[in-house]
């Protein structure tokens, strides 16, 4: 181990893996954990969790389900998921979203297919 070795702050005997993405703690594989491709610590990690999704995760999903009456409304689905996801990602968007996000994302893909299989469809039947 070399001096710049940086050590966890809660097991000083075990070398730091990375650091808190949110409070920049050092941590060791023991304490990571991951939560939407950020790495966190213990503390963060159920801070995120607790934090309610944003209002676009709640929307895209929405659109998600309007989708099942139609299709259409599953494309802004696709689009806000996408957008709530990279927020996410950038950590400008609560972690607890992503579920959601993820979902309305994949959903609003269904509905993109199902169209596609629709208008196909009826182009084949003139
Ligand atoms: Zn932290
Ligand atoms: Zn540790």
């Amino acid at each position: 181990m070399d001096a710049s070795t940086a050590l966890c702050a809660t097991h000083p005997e075990s070398p730091a893996e990375g650091t808190c993405s949110r409070c920049g703690t050092f941590l060791c594989e023991r304490c990571r954990r991951w939560q939407a491709g950020r790495m966190l610590c213990l503390r963060c990690h159920k801070v995120v969790l607790g934090e309610k999704p944003s209002k676009r995760a709640m929307t895209a999903l929405a659109f998600a389900t309007l989708g099942f009456c139609g299709f259409v409304p599953g494309l802004v689905a696709i689009v806000l998921g996408h957008q709530e996801l990279a927020a996410i990602r950038r950590g400008e968007a609560p972690g607890s979203g992503e579920g959601l996000a993820m979902l309305a994302r994949n959903v609003g893909w269904f509905h993109l297919a199902m169209l596609v299989v629709v208008g196909v469809g009826l182009a084949l039947r003139g």
